[in-house]
């Protein structure tokens, strides 16, 4: 709820980071809503998407963005050029990057030992250095939880710190919702003084039918491995709102590359794409807040990945 007493303020704020760090669970932890696609398949996110928070008298507005990363097709070089204008356009950015996994972590730290044992992702060097300096910089350590002897904690934080001036450094656990707030708190200090462009109810600028295709691919990236998710696009190709109170239709297509693709997503006696189709349904009636009935094809469409036109099609070039 805005305060009367306090100028209203309203920022874009961009999620940077590397693939996998937990971008999109920090967004929809912000949001208090799974409306991000999250899953343990790096690249999970393609597009950038837009989820607006009211804090306070702050609008935030959370720009996640598609992991920057080493591009091998064309839709990774669309990917990675979504996530820097992303940032390129931001009020400020937040530089998410993740706790080291705990088989990575030494058993004990000796008291005698001199230096930190823990050092920053070389990936994360290069994007810090990426950054420009025209945006404050507000760093995120995110998936603290894995961090059992909190004691590393502080030498990692300490070793981030010195590569850059950041406005604000705080430890975070998106998927136990520990430490959003604060982000919430130092994001929201460092918007310009300016009017909501939101309702307070918009959660984001996004079309329900972008999110629709978004949770089918979010189903086909929970239930196949390998190359399947990477390969796999899903469009919309009828979205049919009711008049009054029936239910939402919703015809998609997924593409894949490969007819073996395509008959591992089907599965034998067509359950896989059934169960796909079930849970993504689930997904998409809890954002529209109706009744939904949805349809899926799967379709070879070899290399979409690597043609501008396909990419263009798929709606990949915005
Ligand atoms: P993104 O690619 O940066 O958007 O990362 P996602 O949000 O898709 O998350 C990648 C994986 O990390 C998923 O399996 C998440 O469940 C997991 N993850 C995200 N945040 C945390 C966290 O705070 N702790 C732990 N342990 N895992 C997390
Ligand atoms: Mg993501």
């Amino acid at each position: 709820e805005a305060d009367a007493a306090l100028p209203k303020r309203s920022g874009r704020v961009a999620l940077v980071g590397r693939p996998n760090v937990g971008k999109s669970t920090l967004l929809n932890a912000a949001l208090g809503h799974p409306l991000a696609i999250v899953s343990p398949t790096p690249q999970t996110t393609r597009d950038a998407i837009l989820g607006v928070v009211h804090h306070g008298p702050a609008e935030i507005a959370l720009l996640d963005t598609p992991g920057l990363h080493r591009p091998r097709t064309e839709l990774g070089r669309v990917m990675n050029q979504a996530a820097r204008e992303a940032a390129r356009g931001a009020d400020v950015i937040v530089f998410v990057t993740e706790a080291p996994d705990p088989a990575r972590l030494p058993r004990r730290v000796k008291e005698d030992e001199d230096g930190p044992p823990l050092a920053p992702h070389p990936g994360d060097l290069t994007l810090l250095a990426d950054l420009g300096s025209e945006a404050p910089v507000v760093f995120v350590l995110n998936k603290v939880d894995r961090m059992r002897d909190k004691a590393l904690l502080l030498p990692l934080l300490d070793a981030f710190a010195k590569l850059r001036d950041f406005a604000a450094i705080v430890p975070v656990s998106a998927l136990r919702e520990d430490g959003v707030q604060r982000v919430l708190d130092e994001v929201a200090k460092l918007c310009p003084e300016r009017d909501w462009g939101f309702a307070p109810d918009e959660l984001t600028d996004r079309p329900t039918r972008f999110f629709a295709a978004e949770y089918v691919r979010e189903q086909i990236l929970r239930a196949t491995k390998a190359e399947v998710p990477h390969a796999s696009a899903v469009q919309i190709e009828r979205y049919v709102e009711p008049t009054g109170e029936g239910a939402l239709h919703i015809d998609a297509t997924i593409h894949v590359e490969r007819p073996g693709q395509k008959k591992i997503l089907i599965g034998a006696g067509a359950e896989q794409l059934k169960r796909i189709g079930t849970e993504a349904r689930l997904r998409i009636e809890e954002l529209v807040g109706r009744q939904v009935n949805l349809k899926l094809w799967v379709r070879v469409t070899p290399e979409w990945r690597e043609s501008r036109e396909r990419l263009d099609e798929l709606g990949y070039n915005k």
